[in-house]
């Protein structure tokens, strides 16, 4: 993940980086030096050859991206220039931009589709303006559409297989009210994907939310389940399945439910997409100070993994895996059912066995909604898989295992769109 530049011309009220999360950085105007940028394009070309079979991809975030266009667009002719040095096992590398979208101009986007990079933009629906504001707290939906409207006319087929919609869940959800909003919009119709997250605040206020929430989230359970009447192949092409499978909290859940670890050897789970560059995390965050972090959510000394300068060290990664085993020792995690499945991972609570008791106790309340959060969703994907398989059939999981063997071979979810 390269961050050409840590400032953003909004401020989203949600942001890692807005000031609501201890213990990551703020933003600032600050870009890492051309030859750090380098350095970090050289370490993942050639850094690590067991990772060569898997999807690979380099993210351009922020910040926001665009706002330091011409370090990206070096960092991009640099990539190039390494991939066709290095030969052929970068073939399947993705480049993709995440992106507010409102400083997108012809030129820019020019270059991306030269280029041939994917663009994620960022679109709320109905809560946009909430919480997406500029620096004077104005909403910035009206922009960010008009762009989204304009790209989508002066690149039609750029658009169709390279652009994906991305949004926020925030409260209130309004699943019903979302729907009308995407479904209704012909430019988003017209998008690559959608991809429906879920904003997860931490800490004790965020509890009523999350339960305001889970309601609106069982009727996307529901829609999800539903659509399995139709065959994999119609199923596919169906508007209201794609729009509850874009749901990123349900499509991991779910898989998480179909493909549990199993003691007979079953189907195992590792992770859903990418690799892992350090132990326990399939992240490299390049900071603009040239450090190397293994989260971009926390982007701080406890998730630091190296240097541009030294590269990798996989000891900081085996340091942060034992945060990960004080965690779950410290939590409730040894009595949780959801254990097999869960994917509160590290980020969310970086335990040290130092820790004093008082912090060790705070630490473990501010992961309680995320715990919740996880324990819900879960809950549902075993439910959706029991009903699916009750109502339909076992023969209706079949495309959901086919799409999990080809993730497991390091195929991506954008073929998945394309098909
Ligand atoms: S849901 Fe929370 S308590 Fe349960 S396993 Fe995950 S992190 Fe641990």
């Amino acid at each position: 993940m390269l961050n050409p530049t840590e400032q953003c011309n909004i401020r989203c009220t949600y942001c890692y980086y807005g000031g609501a999360y201890p213990g990551t950085r703020p933003h600032q105007t600050a870009s890492p030096a051309a030859d750090m940028v380098k350095a970090a394009i050289d370490l993942f070309v050639t850094g690590e050859e067991r990772l060569e079979p898997a999807q690979r991809a380099v993210y351009f975030f922020g910040g926001e991206p665009l706002m330091a266009f011409d370090q990206l667009k070096q960092a991009v002719l640099t990539l190039e220039e390494r991939k066709r040095e290095v030969g052929s096992h970068l073939e399947n590398l993705i480049i993709q931009v995440n992106s507010n979208g409102m400083l997108l101009t012809p030129d820019i986007v020019d270059f991306l589709v030269e280029h041939d990079i994917y663009l994620n933009i960022s679109i709320d629906g109905p809560n946009h303006d909430r919480y997406r504001i500029d620096r004077r707290g104005r909403g910035t939906h009206d922009r960010v559409r008009e762009r989204t409207d304009w790209l989508a006319e002066y690149r039609p087929e750029y658009f169709a297989s390279r652009v994906a919609v991305i949004c926020v869940l925030s409260a209130p959800l309004d699943e019903a009210s979302l729907y009308r909003y995407f479904s209704e919009w012909p430019t988003a119709l017209r998008a690559l994907a959608w991809d429906f997250d879920l904003l997860l605040p931490g800490g004790e206020e965020s509890y009523s939310d999350f339960r305001q929430m889970f309601a609106e989230q069982r009727r996307v359970w529901d829609l999800f389940v539903a659509s399995h009447q139709l065959p994999y192949e119609t199923r596919e092409q169906s508007g209201r399945y794609r729009f509850a499978f874009s749901h990123g909290f349900l499509h991991r859940s779910f898989h998480r439910a179909l493909n549990q670890p199993a003691r007979d050897g079953g189907p195992r789970l590792g992770h859903l997409l990418g690799v892992q560059f350090v132990p326990g995390n399939e992240y490299l965050v390049l900071g603009s100070d040239g450090t190397l972090y293994s989260s971009y959510e926390y982007q701080s000394p406890d998730f630091a993994v190296g240097h541009t300068d030294r590269g990798v060290d996989p000891l900081a990664g085996v340091e942060q895996l034992g945060m990960f085993r004080d965690a779950v020792q410290a939590g409730s995690c040894r009595t949780c059912w959801a254990a097999p499945m869960c994917t509160v991972t590290v980020p969310e609570a970086p335990f040290r066995a130092s820790d004093p008791a008082g912090t060790v106790r705070e630490k473990v309340t501010a992961k309680r909604a995320r715990c919740m959060s996880e324990r819900e969703n879960l809950e549902q994907g075993l439910r959706a898989r029991a009903d699916i398989e009750d109502t339909f059939g076992a023969q209706a999981l079949s495309g959901h295992r086919e799409d999990w063997a080809r993730q497991a071979q390091g195929g991506s979810r954008v073929d998945y769109f394309n098909a």
